[in-house]
């Protein structure tokens, strides 16, 4: 199970966006990397088409490592190191390692 998951919201750690936070749009954990909202942006020159009818330059996001990433626990408020709970019935959970507050 990978640290990160779709929908969190996390902040950077490092490089050049390092700070910033924002949600997670997708995850590919055998990469162990991550895309997420307005971070990491990479300039695309794009044709004219139909889908950008007036085509130049758009940003999208580049993936990142997931490691350069921490989710924000919404208990403490800051970025977490997340652990993990496993519960007697062998399922498992996502805490906060500062507060052990439960990240889902
Ligand atoms: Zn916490």
């Amino acid at each position: 199970m990978a640290r990160i998951r779709k929908g969190d919201t996390v902040t950077v750690l490092s490089g050049k966006d390092r700070g910033k936070a924002g949600k997670v749009l997708r995850v590919w954990p055998e990469e162990g990397r991550a895309l997420v909202e307005r971070i990491n942006l990479v300039r695309h020159f794009e044709r004219r088409s139909q889908q950008h009818p007036s085509g130049g330059i758009v940003e999208r996001e580049g993936a990142l490592a997931i490691s350069k990433l921490a989710p924000i626990c919404p208990t403490c408020r800051g970025p977490s190191r997340a652990g993990w709970l496993v519960s007697p019935d062998g399922g498992k959970q996502r805490i906060c390692r500062r507060c052990k507050g439960i990240l889902g």
